[in-house]
C-alpha cells in the first residue's frame, strides 16, 4: 500500500461513562467496559483509522478531576509527539463541557482532539455509543477537523469545547452551543464544517509534569447567585482554603447590591472572576452601573469571564493560578475569551 494511503492512527483513551456501562449486580448500571470492547464493537471503525485502544480511568464522570484530565492530557501530547494523527477521548457525558474544554487548555496541538461519550449504555435499545464512536473517530481522522482545538461529537453534531454544554439530562441531543451553534456535522460518513473557531491567543496551561497522579491543584470556589442572596457564604471562602473564586452572576454578571461588598472584599484576597448564570452571550463590562452590576464589581476589582460559562471559568482560573500567573495575567487569560 502507497505510504500516502496509510490510515490515520488515533489514539483512544475511555475514562468510563455511560458508554462503558452495563448491569451490575448493585443493580442499575457501572462501568465495566474498556476502549477496546468499545472499538471491537464497531467493525466500520477499521476502515476510517488504526486506533490504539487504552482504558485509563472506568468511572462514572462526575468523579474526574482536574488532575486526572491533565495525565490524560499528558498522555495524548505524548502520543501526538509520537506521531499519532487525532486523539479520541471516550468519557461521561455528564462533564463533557468540561473535560472537554481542560484538554483544550492543556493539549495545544493542530492535530484533534475528539471527545465522546453517550447518553444510552450499550445494553439499551438505540444505544447510541456505536454511532458516537464512529462518527468521533471520524472527525478526529480528519484533516478538516484540525486547528479546531478540541472538539465534542454527539448525536453527529461537532461542538467546539469552548462553548458546548449538556442542556439536557436524557436525550441523545443533550449537547449545545450556545454561541453560535455546532460547528458542523457528520454526515454520509464525512466531518462537514460549516463555521471554525480561532486557536486559542493563551499561554500553555497544562501543569508540570511530575507525579502528575498525585497533582496539587488550588481550589476555586464556584459560587451560583440566587434572588436574595445576601453573599454569607463568601466572607468564609479563604478560611476553607479557596485560593480562587468564579461568581455565577445573574444576567449580564449580576449580583444583590448587598452583596457587593462581600464580593471586593474577597477580591482584595484572591482572584474572582464573574460569569453570566444565562449560559449565553458575554458577562459585559461597562453597561449597567448600580450596586452589585458588571462596573460596580469590575471596578471593586472582579474578572469578567467574557464568553466563558462559570463551570470553564472555573478550570482556566485553577490552571493559571497553578501555573502562578500574577494577577494580571490572570486578567489576560480571561480576556481571550471576550
Ligand atoms: N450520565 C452519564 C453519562 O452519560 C454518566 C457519566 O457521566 O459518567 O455518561
Amino acid at each position: 500500500m502507497p505510504e500516502t494511503s496509510r490510515r490515520p492512527h488515533l489514539l483512544a483513551l475511555s475514562l468510563g461513562g455511560t458508554i462503558t456501562m452495563t448491569a451490575s449486580a448493585a443493580g442499575g448500571i457501572a462501568p465495566t467496559l474498556g476502549a477496546a470492547d468499545l472499538v471491537a464493537a464497531v467493525p466500520a471503525l477499521a476502515e476510517i483509522a488504526e486506533i490504539e485502544a487504552r482504558s485509563p480511568f472506568r468511572v462514572g464522570s462526575s468523579s474526574l478531576t482536574l488532575a486526572n484530565i491533565a495525565e490524560v492530557a499528558a498522555e495524548i501530547r505524548a502520543a501526538f509527539a509520537d506521531g499519532v494523527d487525532g486523539a479520541l477521548v471516550i468519557q461521561g457525558t455528564d462533564t463533557i463541557e468540561e473535560t472537554a474544554f481542560a484538554l483544550d487548555l492543556m493539549v495545544r496541538d493542530d492535530r484533534p482532539v475528539v471527545v465522546i461519550g453517550a447518553m444510552r449504555g450499550p445494553q439499551q435499545p438505540g444505544a447510541d455509543g456505536p454511532a458516537n464512536l464512529l462518527a468521533g473517530a471520524i472527525v478526529a481522522a480528519s484533516p478538516e477537523a484540525r486547528g479546531l482545538g478540541t472538539l465534542v461529537v454527539l448525536n453527529d453534531e461537532i461542538h467546539a469545547a469552548r462553548y458546548v454544554r449538556k442542556g439536557h439530562s436524557a436525550l441523545t441531543s443533550a449537547f449545545v452551543s450556545d454561541n453560535g451553534g455546532p460547528l458542523g456535522l457528520v454526515v454520509e460518513g464525512r466531518a462537514r464544517l460549516f463555521s471554525r473557531v480561532g486557536p486559542l491567543d493563551l499561554p500553555d496551561l497544562l501543569p508540570a509534569r511530575g507525579a502528575t497522579a498525585d497533582i496539587d491543584l488550588p481550589p476555586v470556589a464556584l459560587v451560583k447567585i440566587g434572588m436574595g442572596d445576601d453573599g454569607r457564604l463568601l466572607p468564609a471562602l479563604p478560611g476553607l482554603g479557596y485560593r480562587g473564586a468564579v461568581i455565577e452572576g445573574a444576567g449580564a454578571g449580576h449580583v444583590p447590591g448587598v452583596m457587593a461588598e462581600a464580593v471586593g472584599a474577597l477580591a482584595g484576597e484572591m482572584p474572582v472572576v464573574l460569569a453570566s448564570r444565562t449560559l449565553g452571550g458575554p458577562v459585559f463590562e461597562c453597561t449597567y452601573g448600580y450596586p452589585g452590576s458588571e462596573i460596580d464589581l469590575i471596578a471593586r476589582g472582579v474578572l469578567p469571564a467574557g464568553l466563558l460559562s462559570a463551570l470553564k471559568a472555573r478550570l482556566t482560573l485553577v490552571l493559571a493560578l497553578k501555573a502562578g500567573f500574577p494577577r494580571e495575567a490572570v486578567a489576560g487569560v480571561f480576556a481571550a475569551f471576550r
